[in-house]
């Protein structure tokens, strides 16, 4: 799928003296800051992208803001990356959007996923190296259902897979199996279909409805289920296990964790090494969410005359993991610290200067203390010899002063 163009960056090449550093992120799994270990050859990680129907609210822009500082980061202290992020272009949401508004799919998704691009070039984001649909690579899904046939059943119309029912991912071992049902039925999964072997077996295959798409296969026509298209894609772009799992906090139940799950039991591995959830942005009291209709729209902002990169500000600035609740005061917050930004992106400052810099961001994306020390430093250097901080912003916070009037 055609994703955007990548942003200028100045390559600092100063990566040699940090090859030792490492990243510290908090592991949804572990539950604790991990160290992220450095490969010789690339890190992988691996995004769950939108699903292409309301593209690119804020709780969308922090999730991927945040993968892409991460990008960032670990690009600088010259570790190379693989980053793969899919697009989610046939899934059911989308489909009944079609249907309520009598509108094509594939005319949304044209529609949203140019949205979406716009959006992350405004933010300032880095195309990931694999910007994927599920509808392009669904033969692979189809083989991928193939290969663990032996691990499913069918139910009337529809393919599950047979879960170990004393087997829960690790991301949610703190949960008893009522808690788990509970949650998937908040999330729309069918838990209390009859006949299902465990209620929270998950989809693999299902008949299409009205104005679906659907594709003939051994197991009936229809259409693949969420995890196994996330599954597929991961493994044909990054292979399993991959470095880093991403994604909001809203995917770690039941998405991630069947992700996980599946490929435990059907290829005894894991799916990722360490996951990484952004925290839920809320508006008006309660999280995001299209049902709730209190979405906030980066494209609106952005209409609404607010500078991208202060969006990018505000974001950056949140702990990454944290939920947190945006009001437009809160944006208003941010521009003052925005034009001290933009006033000092014209100064100089020496290698020990940096060198905190990097450390704030690589202990867990500390953006704020990284920020709050570049407004610290109280003797600028003004030799052109030494670091350009406009470029150490542009190149680290995406921050591309130079190009704001
Ligand atoms: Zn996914």
């Amino acid at each position: 799928m055609k994703s955007w163009n990548k942003p200028e960056l100045v390559d600092f090449n100063f990566y040699k003296n940090y090859e030792l550093k490492q990243l510290n992120l908090f592991d949804s799994r572990r539950q604790k800051t991990t160290k992220i270990p450095r490969k010789s050859d690339e890190l992988k990680l691996y995004v769950c992208g939108i699903t292409p129907y309301d593209s690119a609210h804020l709780g969308h822009a922090f999730t991927y803001v945040t993968f892409d500082s991460i990008i960032r980061i670990l690009n600088f202290i010259g570790q190379k990356t693989t980053y793969a992020q899919n697009i989610t272009d046939l899934d059911d949401p989308l489909f009944e959007r079609a249907r309520s508004t009598n509108r094509s799919w594939r005319e949304i998704v044209t529609e949203q996923v140019e949205i979406y691009r716009q959006d992350m070039t405004a933010l300032n984001v880095i195309p990931p190296d694999f910007f994927v649909g599920v509808e392009e690579n669904i033969n692979l899904v189809i083989q991928e259902i193939d290969e663990i046939k032996d691990f499913s059943y069918q139910l009337d119309d529809k393919t599950y897979f047979k879960k170990q029912s004393n087997l829960n991912s690790r991301l949610v071992s703190d949960k008893s199996n009522q808690d788990l049902i509970q949650i998937a039925s908040e999330r729309g999964c069918d838990v209390s279909t009859l006949g299902k072997l465990n209620p929270l077996d998950p989809i693999l295959w299902r008949s299409s409805g009205k104005d679906e798409p659907e594709w003939k296969t051994s197991y009936g026509s229809g259409r693949p289920g969420w995890h196994i298209q996330c599954i597929s894609l991961a493994q044909k772009y990054l292979n399993l296990p991959f470095d880093i799992q991403g994604g909001g906090k809203d995917l770690i139940y039941p998405h991630h964790s069947m992700c996980d799950e599946i490929t435990q039991i059907t290829k005894n591995k894991d799916f990722a090494q360490v996951y990484c959830h952004v925290g839920m942005v809320s508006f008006e009291g309660s999280k995001m969410s299209k049902s709730k209709g209190n979405l906030v729209f980066v494209h609106q902002l952005i209409k609404m005359g607010t500078d991208p990169l202060l969006i990018r500000l505000m974001l950056i600035s949140k702990t990454w993991n944290q939920d947190w609740e945006f009001n437009f005061d809160e944006l208003k917050k941010f521009e003052d610290l925005f034009s001290k930004l933009k006033s000092l992106s014209h100064k100089y400052i020496g290698i020990n200067n940096l060198e905190y810099i990097i450390d704030f961001i690589l202990n867990d994306l500390d953006f704020s203390s990284a920020i709050q020390y570049i407004l610290n430093i109280d003797k600028f250097e003004y030799s052109k010899d030494l670091i350009s901080l406009g470029e150490v912003m542009n190149n680290l916070f995406g921050l591309s002063f130079h190009n704001v009037n």
